[in-house]
């Protein structure tokens, strides 16, 4: 792999980094490489230890996030395998409004008996702050946070967790590192469901993990051979080539985020707007609760009715129709994933469909 210079901006490390050497006749990208095995003597030995196709985006996220990146059969296999590091009867303070995967994972973790948990509210820094005691052995954010969109104070709460001996993650999926660099804010590990929008076109499952600790490196690599959750060479090839065009994709979606958000606002069939400000996913609450939710979904036409996020075409749900969906997040709330079209035809398309509520 070529070297990258620390001084490159992320819309160049996006492009440049994970590339093969610029030597005469060498392919500009990494091919994908189908291997279970390698000819022994060198690093590699066995495809569940590593990949050059995973290397290559493994190298170019890690230059995004500023760490060394691993890459994951799925989201929810690195916060299986970032949750393996917490010892028998440690404490995980976590946002109450987590992603719903994470949050099943850890009721189950503590219904049988590994874990304890406190899940708090990511807003009130100081309430989390008091929560990061002597047992906490992992504090978990999440901002924004899926879907309630709030968002925490990651450097006061990183620093307080490491205060307390706690190993401080990010579940950097929402804002990537385009519109935040959790590492750089004192983060030990940042969690990714490359799902979204790092692959970016709404056909790869696919996680990855970054941390720029050289030990936490090696033990989370050796975790990721031993428990087997490793991806597929064409998901690491397809998500490489969406994170080529991340800068590009997140700038659009959100410029079209801010533009529904300031458009929507004061909609009479809307409760409420949320939008932080940052990033393409926006939240609507519907007036009249989860009867008007299930018709305005079913009533767009560009917008398509699917669950998922953060691919280039804009698609929508209602977050309560999940049985696993927490009773925290309202009835009547719909998550808008802003994709990359033409922002007047996606307003169009939702005012008819609200209209249409009448
Ligand atoms: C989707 C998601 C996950 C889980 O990732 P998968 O790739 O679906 O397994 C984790 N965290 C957040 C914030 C997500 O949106």
């Amino acid at each position: 792999m070529t070297t990258t210079p620390g001084s490159w901006k992320p819309a160049t490390l996006a492009i440049s980094a994970g590339r093969p050497p610029h030597d005469p006749d060498q392919p500009l990208n990494t091919p994908i490489t189908m291997a279970s095995t390698f000819v022994a003597g060198g690093d590699r030995e066995y495809g569940r230890s590593g990949n050059p196709t995973w290397q290559a985006f493994e190298d170019a996220l890690g230059a995004l996030e500023g760490g060394r990146a691993l890459a994951f059969s799925s989201g929810l296999a690195v916060v299986s395998t970032v949750l393996d590091l917490v010892g028998l009867g440690g404490c995980v303070v976590a946002p109450r409004n987590s992603y719903s995967g994470t949050l099943l994972q850890l009721a189950d973790l503590e219904a049988r008996g590994r874990i304890t948990t406190r899940l708090v509210d990511v807003t009130d820094t100081a309430a989390v702050v008091a929560a990061c005691d002597d047992d906490t052995a992992l504090v978990w954010l999440e901002s924004p946070t899926n879907p309630a969109l709030e968002l925490a104070d990651i450097a006061a709460i990183a620093a307080a967790g490491r205060a307390a001996g706690a190993r401080v993650v990010v579940d950097n999926t929402f804002a990537t590192p385009i519109l935040q660099r959790p590492l750089e804010l004192g983060a030990d590990i940042v969690v990714h469901s490359a799902t979204k929008y790092l692959a970016g076109h709404s056909d790869v499952l696919m996680g990855a993990l970054v941390t720029a600790d050289d030990e936490l490196f090696s033990v989370l690599k050796g975790r990721r051979e031993l428990l087997g959750c490793v991806p597929g060479t064409f998901e690491a090839w397809l998500a490489l080539r969406g994170l080529r065009t991340l800068p590009l994709r997140i700038e659009k979606a959100q410029a079209n985020a801010v533009e529904l958000a300031r458009r929507l606002s004061g909609h009479p069939a809307l409760a409420e707007v949320r939008h932080p400000g940052l990033g393409g996913i926006v939240s609507l609450v519907l007036a009249d609760g989860a009867f008007a939710a299930d018709l305005f979904v079913r009533a767009t036409h560009l917008w398509v009715h699917s669950t998922s996020l953060g691919g280039v075409e804009s698609t929508l749900e209602r977050r309560r129709r999940w049985k696993a969906e927490s009773p925290l997040i309202p009835e009547g709330l719909v998550r808008l994933s802003v994709g990359c079209e033409d922002v007047d035809d996606l307003y169009a398309d939702l005012e008819q469909a609200l209209d249409s509520l009448g």
